[in-house]
């Protein structure tokens, strides 16, 4: 009987395994380092696991060679991962922008699912059970853990990569691969806080907006993104933050962050204001956007474009209502870095994919071995196409080259 071992029961190992077990004349091993199988799946969506997004297509990937993702996207793709999980017993609800959770709102209800098909698939599982080194024996491979070395007759290394320090993510995967002979990228954090001057987020500490966000350097646009903007006490976070993330880690100095806090035209915002002015002539210049924003975010924002809180509304000058919209529009924020791999969700960079064949993610230079998921130089836009990538490439590498 052929044996598989799966080092890694995160989302990539635990689809590579049950797809392996489809083959009864196997033996399926799984092997995780942490008490328990699937903990960054746990933490996922805040909690809710976003686990797909319908519209997960090979442009929403990053890497040295992004297009090096479209093959195991095309093998299953984002309705497949949906008809999987729907056969399994989970029941999904669609949002906003294509992003998939359980209808439960619980990521505990995709991993019990996950759960129950390993124990009926027969796929055996060791938990606390760490991967110390791998070696080639001929045609077959030897893994060894603390407690023994097992002979597998097909590999597949699924051991993420090092984002989300506190949720197990570790440089294993590139580490037990390296005396292989298997090389990586540099690693770098993406969908992360973005680390800014912090006077006026630290003011605004908690706060959410819905934005546009638009990365510069040089002058020219350098990424941009729409979506939930939250302040904090280093700087800028949230979805829309993130999705530029991945340039501000790798766009050098100089980099300034600019938020656009009432999306729509800017003649509208100045219109706004206007007719506030019109409106509300008795007021304090510091209620100029209450009703529209946060009330701490419009004050900072009267703040900022250096109008005084008390000045009557009334008696605002149409060059301070300019100043007032313009500071809306664009509230630039200058960039200091972005939060390290252990805030990260995803690490960008990984196992070079010149290494690997795209139709079976299996190593050019070493039959019988497969890397999948984050591990490899593959990673995805903010919005459930990780985890996507997660299930396409593990159920790829589950096909052991078939
Ligand atoms: C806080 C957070 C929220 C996220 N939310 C989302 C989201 O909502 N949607 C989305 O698409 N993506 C999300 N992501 C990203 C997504 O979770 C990952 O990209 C995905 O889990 C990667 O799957 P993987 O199987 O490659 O790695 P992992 O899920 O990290 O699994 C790898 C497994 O290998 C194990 N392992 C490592 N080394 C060894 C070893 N030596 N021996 C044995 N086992 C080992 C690890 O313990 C781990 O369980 C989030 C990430 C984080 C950190």
């Amino acid at each position: 009987m052929e044996t598989v071992v799966i080092v890694g029961g995160g989302a990539s190992g635990i689809m590579a395994a049950l797809t392996a077990a489809e083959n009864k004349n196997r033996r399926v091993l799984l092997l995780e380092r942490q008490q328990r199988i699937g903990r960054k799946l746990l933490a996922s969506g805040n909690g809710r696991c976003n686990l797909t997004n319908t519209g997960a297509s090979a442009e929403h990937y990053h890497g040295e060679d992004a297009a090096f993702a479209a093959a195991a996207l095309a093998h299953f793709p984002p309705q497949d991962t949906l008809d999987f999980f729907h056969a399994l017993g989970l029941l999904t609800v669609t949002e906003y922008g294509g992003r998939v959770y359980p209808l439960s709102n619980s990521a505990n209800s995709v991993l019990d699912v996950l759960r129950f098909a390993l124990d009926r698939a027969g796929v055996e599982q060791r938990t606390a059970c760490p991967v110390r080194a791998l070696r080639r024996e001929g045609a077959a491979y030897t893994v060894a853990t603390d407690a023994e070395s097992i002979r597998a007759d097909k590999l597949i290394v699924a051991c993420g990569g090092a984002a989300g320090g506190k949720l197990g993510g570790v440089t294993d995967g590139y580490e037990l691969l390296k005396p292989l002979g298997l090389k990586r990228t540099g690693l770098f954090p993406s969908l992360t806080p973005v680390l800014t001057e912090t006077d006026y987020p630290r003011a605004l500490k908690g706060v959410r907006a819905q934005g546009r966000v638009r990365l510069t350097g040089g002058g020219a646009t350098l990424a941009e993104s729409r979506g939930e903007i939250q302040f904090t006490e280093t700087g800028v976070s949230g979805p829309a933050v993130f999705d530029v993330s991945r340039a501000a880690s790798t766009g050098g100095a100089g980099l300034l962050l600019h938020l656009d806090l009432l999306p729509g035209e800017a003649e509208d915002c100045l219109a706004l204001l206007r007719r506030r002015r019109e409106d509300y002539p008795d007021l304090e210049a510091a209620e100029l956007f209450t009703g529209m924003l946060h009330n701490r975010l419009g004050r900072m924002l009267v703040k900022y474009s250096g109008i005084r809180a008390a000045q009557p509304l009334g008696t605002l000058t149409d060059a301070q209502l300019a100043d007032a919209a313009r500071a809306a529009k664009d509230f630039a924020l200058p960039v200091r870095g972005v939060a390290g791999l252990d805030s990260a969700q995803v690490t960008a960079g990984g196992i070079r994919t010149v290494q690997i064949d795209p139709e079976t993610l299996e190593c050019r230079s070493l039959p019988g071995l497969f890397v999948c998921g984050e591990l490899l130089d593959i990673d995805g836009d903010c919005g459930g196409y990780n985890l996507q990538w997660a299930w396409s490439s593990g159920r790829l590498a589950g096909r052991l080259g078939r």
